[in-house]
């Protein structure tokens, strides 16, 4: 719809076909649909499967190949007499390579969507009557869109109603600041976007206020749309680590093509047949290039995130896995995500100074401090199902809570004095106002929130007494409520904070209990363990929150603990150097949280911060790892987060650090095992070549063992568990080199091994006639390609981790030891079946040969063992 904003609003909901009481019928949602399609952005293209598997055959890598199985062609119709054996043989290979990879990753990758597809956006509509929650993508035009603060908004809609609305639209206008909206502006046809004050825009959000809406436009045809066609050819980039290893990749390939080069000229200088010499050169070349690393990187980035979903996180920015795995400090909010967010009204502190428990039975004047409490309050207990359902903010529940366990309703008490305006509660004010008719005549407002901010409103009523009771209360655990009120004749003509917020009297006080989860302790100490800091933030008073922060090990001296107003006299500088002195900030408001995420980070720190309100969505961006609730998050929260946790559990963010570190550990690992057996390729070709003793291994051997025993069990690395003191390491440094902590030196150690066994069994065959059989190449080079088979894909064992096998849980990775004994299979088959002997130039080996050979496969775990056993003694 053009320039919906200049429609007059009954012909526009009348042209939109909409109603503004009762929103659309199921019917008329349909037929719509068909003509306007889903409410989605196209979205990019994706790469198809012929696509990747053209893109994994476009490496560098395999363009030698395809160069290789052309000469190998060419060498068999001039030299060899039409044998296609080893030509047709590379290709395979290429194309098992490539399919391999690409079957792999397409996997994982599907894997990662099906989870974008769980963090879908919903948007509130009223159809036919009733306020239903539906997918985003599922709006037409003429829907009526129901906002309300935090929320995003899903297409481009003019405003109905509003109460007190105010919009973010910075990603249309880059205007940063809310605009507040108005349902009957007069806009002119060429206002631009940012003065069209009766119209939200899709991709913006509700930072205040309510408002009811008709969808005008959805899909490309909003405003955003336009952008996004604008933005379509937007690539999917790597994550950090993926980064890394692609580099690492391509400098192992060039290491790997100088080696080639070496090994090339050296056969020439030796009068080696050229084309053979060429082709042992290039399959050198491809044989060493780790090329399995990218496919077993993506593939543990998705295995863990996939697990993590079951464990209550979603990971909605890939790259966040890496990062958690770095996390030294985590910033929790307190309610909800420490404490379990169901708070209970334990006092009332009333005006006669009498204190209640609630426990015992209440006074009137108790549950008149209630009742006001109930008036000024948006929670509700839900009756329609068998079940009752408390529904609304939890501080306020306890109070209605508390009321309906007396028989009262709170329907009723509204009927009785029905409300006519209202100023909500938000974290930064800590108060909320209600205005009410009075049966009698006149008009009260109700204003209940943080006693400190009411106090200085208050005109009458203790607040010595009250002060002293706060404090009382706090140091029990207990969130106070403070309930005043004030009566009108007649009401101020405009109602804001201003008319409505001052004069008070104060009632009495609310003191309710928040227990922590009973998971939080116990998480916050393994995070100590595992180096990381937790820090407490919270709108409680400074009181309450030291109160539970002790409980639960966060705080072990008052000192610890400081108040926004204190935050706010610091400067950033002091608040930077002495960050590491706080673990609870306490009064602070969202906006607090992203000076505290700032000086961690200044510090070096990798920052977790939790939250949920659309004020906390800044200081999402800026930590390092920002969480969002799952439960009570707002959208706003949600898409400025790096993770979600559907739980709202603090303890879920340590096991999403776990997983963190897992992936790092993991990656390392099969860093570990594919370096160590491609280096010791190069070096056998190279070494084997300088002494002269030819090639010991060609090139369709070479290639045969990179897929067979490299690749399926380095696929199954990305599936091993973490070693069982992944958590009693400190984080991993943000820079840190991947070969950091001497894997660099295993790598090399077990390169040597490799290369020496394999030498010195090609050697063995070639020139040494053991029990009766003649020395020869062939024997020599079957020897080689067996042990050099055999060792690597043994030596996964060695790479699941740095403790020995027999310490932890062997079969942990059911699909490695399956791989393991396939490939291994697959190798000794291939050396035995006449026909593939004859494919792969091998031939029989005798008994003793053979007995060398599984010697000196099994050799190199029993030397990787020994050095295990030495160095974990040197741990202890
Ligand atoms: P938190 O971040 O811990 O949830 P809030 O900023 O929401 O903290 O709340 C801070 C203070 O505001 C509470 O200690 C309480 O006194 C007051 N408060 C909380 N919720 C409400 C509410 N719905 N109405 C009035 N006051 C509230
Ligand atoms: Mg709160």
């Amino acid at each position: 719809m053009t320039k919906a904003y200049t429609k007059d609003l009954p012909r526009l909901i009348q042209e939109l076909e909409g109603n503004r009481e009762i929103g659309l019928t199921e019917e008329q949602v349909l037929k719509k649909r068909e003509s306007y399609g889903m409410n989605e952005f196209e979205s990019i293209k994706k790469d198809s499967f012929l696509k990747k598997f053209f893109m994994q055959m476009g490496d560098l890598t395999t363009i030698i190949l395809i160069v290789a199985a052309a000469i190998s062609l060419y060498m068999a119709i001039t030299i060899h007499e039409g044998d296609y054996v080893e030509a047709i043989l590379i290709i395979s290979i290429v194309i098992l390579n490539a399919l391999l990879g690409v079957i792999q990753e397409n996997n994982a990758e599907k894997s990662l969507e099906a989870l974008q597809n769980m963090n879908k956006q919903m948007s509130s509509v009223m159809r036919y009557g009733e306020i239903i929650s539906i997918p985003a993508e599922e709006l037409v035009p003429g829907d009526l869109l129901v906002l309300e603060a935090g929320n995003m908004i899903s297409a481009d809609a003019r405003l109905i109603d509003v109460v007190s609305l105010r919009v973010e639209e910075s990603p249309l206008t880059g205007e940063s600041i809310p605009i507040e909206k108005e349902a009957n502006a007069v806009v002119a046809a060429d206002a631009p976007i940012g003065d069209r004050l009766n119209m939200v825009y899709s991709g913006c959000m509700v930072a205040n206020g309510r408002g009811l809406a008709i969808v005008t436009a959805t899909g490309m045809n909003t405003e955003m749309g336009r952008i996004a066609a604008l933005l379509n050819n937007e690539k999917t980039s790597m994550t950090p680590l993926q980064e890394r290893l692609n580099r690492l990749g391509k400098n192992i390939s060039l290491l790997a093509l100088a080696a080639a080069a070496v090994v090339f000229f050296i056969g020439y200088a030796q009068n080696e047949p050229v084309l053979e010499m060429f082709m042992t050169a290039v399959s050198l070349a491809v044989a060493a290039v780790p090329e399995t690393l990218m496919v077993i990187v993506t593939l543990t980035l998705s295995f863990n995130v996939q697990k993590m979903v079951k464990k209550h996180a979603i990971i909605r920015r890939l790259p966040a896995v890496e990062t958690l795995g770095s996390a030294s400090v985590i910033c929790s909010d307190k309610t909800g995500t420490l404490t379990q967010n169901k708070m209970t009204v334990q006092r009332v502190w009333t005006r006669g100074n009498n204190i209640i428990d609630t426990e015992n039975a209440m006074s009137d004047e108790a549950l008149s401090i209630i009742k006001m409490g109930v008036l000024c309050s948006n929670a509700f207990i839900d009756r329609s199902e068998a079940i009752e359902n408390g529904i609304g903010d939890p501080t306020e529940l306890a109070i209605v809570q508390l009321y309906e366990d007396y028989d009262y309703y709170k329907t009723d008490l509204l009927e009785s004095y029905p409300r006519v305006a209202e100023l909500p509660f938000d974290s930064d004010r800590k108060l909320m106002t209600t205005v009410h008719e009075l049966g009698e005549g006149g008009y009260i407002s109700i204003t209940k929130g943080a006693f400190d901010r009411i106090e200085s409103l208050c005109s009458d009523g203790d607040i010595q007494q009250a002060t002293h009771i706060n404090y009382n209360f706090g140091k029990k655990a207990l969130r106070v409520i403070a309930v005043a009120f004030k009566r009108y004749d007649t009401l101020p003509t405009e109602l804001t904070s201003e008319t409505l917020e001052n004069d008070l009297q104060l009632l009495g006080l609310i003191g309710m209990i928040d227990p922590p989860r009973p998971e939080s302790k116990g998480a916050i100490a393994k995070a100590a363990k595992a180096g990381i800091k937790t820090v407490m933030i919270t709108g409680d008073h400074i009181l309450t929150a030291s109160a539970i922060a002790r409980e639960l090990g966060i705080l072990t001296c008052e000192k610890e603990a400081m108040t926004g107003a204190d935050l706010a006299k610091m400067t950033d500088e002091e608040l930077i150097r002495d960050v590491y002195k706080y673990s609870v900030y306490a009064r602070v408001s969202p906006e607090d949280k992203i000076r505290i995420v700032k000086a961690w980070q200044a510090n070096g720190e990798v920052v977790a911060m939790t939250g949920d309100g659309v004020n906390d969505a800044p200081a999402l961006k800026a930590s390092d790892v920002g969480c969002a609730m799952g439960i009570t998050g707002t959208d706003v929260a949600q898409s400025a987060a790096d993770m979600i946790l559907t739980d709202d559990n603090f303890a879920t963010i340590v096991d999403a650090v776990a997983h963190g570190r897992t992936v790092y550990a993991n990656i390392r690992k099969a860093v570990h095992f594919l370096l160590s057996c491609n280096i010791s390729e190069i070096f056998i070709v190279l070494i084997s070549m300088l002494l002269g003793w030819g090639a010991p291994v060609i090139a369709i051997q070479l290639l045969f063992i990179n897929v067979i025993a490299d690749g399926l069990p380095g696929f199954a690395l990305s599936r091993e568990k973490p070693d069982a003191d992944i958590m009693e390491q400190p984080p991993i440094p943000k820079e840190q080199s991947i070969f950091a902590g001497g894997l660099g030196k295993d790598i090399a150690f077990h390169s040597v091994i490799f290369t020496v066994l394999t030498l010195l069994g090609y050697y063995m065959g070639s020139f040494v006639t053991i029990s009766s059989i003649q020395p020869s190449h062939e024997v020599g080079q079957t020897m080689a390609f067996l042990i050099l088979g055999l060792s690597s894909i043994i030596h996964v064992l060695n790479c699941r981790s740095k403790y020995s096998i027999f310490k932890i849980k062997f079969n942990s990775n059911r699909r490695l030891l399956e791989m393991a004994i396939i490939s291994i299979g697959i190798i000794i088959a291939v050396a035995l079946i006449p026909l593939f002997q004859e494919m792969f130039q091998l031939v029989d080996i005798g008994d003793y040969h053979w007995r060398l050979v599984v010697l000196f496969s099994i050799l190199p775990l029993v030397i990787v063992e020994l050095v295990k056993l030495h160095q974990n003694r040197d741990d202890d």
